[in-house]
């Protein structure tokens, strides 16, 4: 498996509009527009910092894993993305070697990005994204 960056972190907001104020108006990045994911029930939204980027998420319904996410923790840092060369074999070898997988197929992200999650359980309690672009 390669991994080639991390391609960004994921934080979890209660409002994305909110939100802007820290991120563009008092750090000065740069807000690449919002895209909602239907499937995850969640508005994302990108600022590139370098040859990363941070994802605001919002959930869009009170049952979406982002707003169970803020239930549980509070708004904070909810995943890490890690940009891989090919995600498929990322995952078969991460299953291979004992990591569990909460997507075992890849899925489509924000950005056209194919991605999948592996479970916290098997990663120090952190929620890792992988993504192929
Ligand atoms: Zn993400």
């Amino acid at each position: 498996m390669k991994i080639l960056k991390i391609n960004h972190i994921g934080i979890a907001v209660n409002s994305i509009e909110e939100s802007k104020n820290f991120w563009e108006g008092i750090l000065g990045l740069s807000f690449e527009g919002s895209e909602t994911v239907e499937e995850q029930k969640v508005t994302t939204a990108f600022f590139p910092v370098g040859e990363s980027e941070v994802e605001l998420l919002e959930s869009t319904a009170p049952d979406g894993p982002v707003a169970k996410y803020i239930e549980k923790k509070g708004q904070g840092i909810q995943h890490v993305a890690f940009q891989v060369e090919n995600i498929e074999a990322a995952l078969a070898e991460l299953k291979e070697k004992g990591i569990r997988l909460i997507d075992e197929k890849p899925r489509k992200g924000a950005g056209g990005a194919m991605i999948a999650f592996l479970h916290p359980k098997s990663t120090n309690g952190v929620l890792v994204e992988l993504c192929e672009k």
